[in-house]
């Protein structure tokens, strides 16, 4: 892809908060907080995500990486050109795990939040996107929670 476009997707994904830290023209490497690690489920070792594309592909794609070169697992980012909903992925990605709205689904937990929750915030319904390790909403936990996908939220925030 030109380097313009290159650029453009980096500064869309930087305008996040995300730190990249090398585009050129066949890749971008955004380096994983502590935090995104997390709901993506990375290795301890696994630094980075890269995103990548080829010109017969329909969008960019994404994996975890160790060195930022390498990325043994390819997953489809989404159908879009536009840096700035490229970027909007790339956000939602790595505070999620998912880059897509309707893969993303909210909860509204019945209790309060506890101290010991690492899941993410969810917005604008002021839930969370749990994480399978939190402690308070993970996988063996179970808790009672009202769901919503996160293209809906906007309605269920507004009841
Ligand atoms: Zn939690
Ligand atoms: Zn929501």
């Amino acid at each position: 892809m030109p380097e313009t476009w290159v650029s453009a997707v980096a500064d869309a994904i930087g305008k996040f908060g995300w730190s990249v830290s090398d585009a050129h023209e066949s890749a971008i490497v955004v380096e994983l907080t502590a935090d995104a690690s997390r709901v993506l489920q990375a290795d301890d070792d696994e630094r980075f995500v890269v995103l990548g594309w080829a010109e017969d592909t329909e969008g960019p794609h994404y994996g975890l990486s160790r060195d930022g070169i390498q990325v043994p697992i390819l997953c489809l980012l989404g159908p879009d050109t536009d840096p700035a909903a490229i970027a909007a992925r790339v956000d939602r990605l790595m505070r999620t795990g998912q880059p897509e709205a309707r893969l993303v689904r909210h909860a509204i937990p019945y209790a309060a939040l506890g101290s010991r929750c690492v899941c993410p915030t969810a917005h604008p319904c002021l839930g969370i996107v749990p994480n399978a390790h939190c402690p308070e909403h993970g996988d063996r936990q179970a808790p009672t929670m009202e769901w919503h996908w996160e293209e809906n939220c906007g309605t269920v925030a507004a009841r």
